[in-house]
């Protein structure tokens, strides 16, 4: 197995995943690095399959030099997306390429009875299955992201809605100790929001604000919908002091409340989670849009826009199919007209469309992040011997 010195070898591999295609001469330019350590840079994490030669610069005279980019198509990431009762599991490469997928459902019943262990127990026989299915290595495995609906601290989650729990249901502690790899537990929403970040390239770019809201129907139907959120700020998911931070389904409808609403867990009973799920109830003709609904969501997101004045606002409309167009719509005529009044920058508004597997290549882009830049993190990829590639 060859020696790992991490400086050197995240240095070269955190260039070349920013810059494909340069020659060892221009990152020694760029580097603090000679021209033979990064030789020497460069032949580790080729040995390791991290890098690969995409060929040689055109270079007008004399021998012309190689030219090397990242290659993540060597070691994996498991994300998953718990949406409870259902579950979605996949498999991508170090390049976020989806390589494979299943799911399933958690058993409720049990869950419901407080045997709260059978949700990691069901996670880890999927997951190895997955593995097992894809023909990959468990060593080529680097680490697995889980997003969950609800608070998360320390690797541990409770749910607001989703079903009775007097304590925090553990997850990460299980699923390491059982699967051998890394595991980080995030909230389901904030990890779609680092997934849009992260296509939009915006995922290390520190001075912006993004907030996102997401509307979700339950499972199977939208006899529940849930509505989340997550505000991301100085490079960070914001958090808060407890983790509830950005659940914009817990705060307050502003609109005038003809009726009275049942208690909500959350202990705000006019949140707009409960507001929108009991007009969904009482709604008389199932197929008319209680246009209520539409007129709350249009209203908090002019809350979210002077809040947090985010340079981006994602609106996931999931739940509903019908107002998405128009929600969005108005969005983006608040802001435009916002900016004309203020003499400000307009907000850019998004609307996401399918986000199947956000949630879970969210949850894995954090850890990828630090294993191709932070030494420590790379080291730990390669502290067992595992060279096994090819
Ligand atoms: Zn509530």
């Amino acid at each position: 197995m060859p020696k790992v010195d991490p400086e050197l070898e995240t240095t070269v591999l955190a260039y070349l995943y920013d810059h494909p295609g340069t020659t060892k001469k221009e990152i020694s330019k760029c580097t603090d690095y000679s021209f033979p350590t990064i030789t020497k840079g460069i032949e580790a994490l080729l040995g390791k399959g991290l890098i690969r030669k995409r060929g040689v610069k055109d270079t007008s005279a004399g021998r012309k030099p190689s030219i090397y980019e990242f290659d993540g198509s060597n070691y994996f990431f498991v994300g998953i997306d718990l949406s409870i009762p259902k579950f979605t599991i996949a498999l991508f490469d170090l390049s976020k390429r989806l390589v494979a997928s299943g799911g399933g459902f958690l058993d409720m019943e049990a869950i419901n009875e407080g045997d709260h262990s059978s949700i990691p127990g069901t996670l880890i026989k999927h997951v190895k299955s997955l593995i097992n299915r894809s023909s990959i290595s468990d060593k080529r495995i680097k680490g697995l992201g889980v997003g969950v609906p609800g608070i998360v601290r320390k690797g541990a989650f409770k749910p607001v809605t989703r079903f009775e729990t007097e304590e925090m249901v553990p997850l990460r502690d299980p699923l390491q100790k059982e699967l051998g790899f890394p595991v980080t537990v995030g909230n389901d929403v904030d990890q779609e929001l680092l997934s849009v970040l992260d296509y939009k390239g915006l995922k290390n770019e520190s001075d912006i604000v993004a907030v996102y809201l997401a509307v979700r129907a339950g499972e199977r139907s939208r006899a529940r919908v849930n509505i989340g959120g997550s505000i991301y700020h100085n490079g960070h998911i914001l958090q808060g002091r407890n983790g509830t931070a950005g659940e914009f389904g817990h705060t307050s409808v502003n609109v005038r409340l003809e009726e009275d609403l049942p208690d909500c867990k959350c202990g705000n009973k006019n949140c707009l989670d409960n507001y929108v799920n009991t007009k969904i109830s009482r709604a008389s003709n199932p197929k008319a849009f209680p246009s209520e609904i539409t007129r709350a969501l249009n209203q908090k997101i002019k809350d979210l826009l002077f809040i947090f004045n985010p340079s981006l606002l994602v609106v996931d409309m999931e739940a509903f199919p019908e107002i998405r167009r128009e929600v969005f719509e108005n969005a983006k005529a608040f802001s435009r007209d916002l900016a004309g009044e203020l003499c400000i920058e307009e907000i850019e508004i998004d609307s996401v469309g399918d986000s199947s597997m956000a949630c879970a290549r969210g949850a894995i882009i954090n850890q990828l992040c630090e294993k191709i830049r932070e030494p420590s993190k790379y080291a730990e990829m390669f502290t067992t011997d595992e060279n096994d590639r090819g």
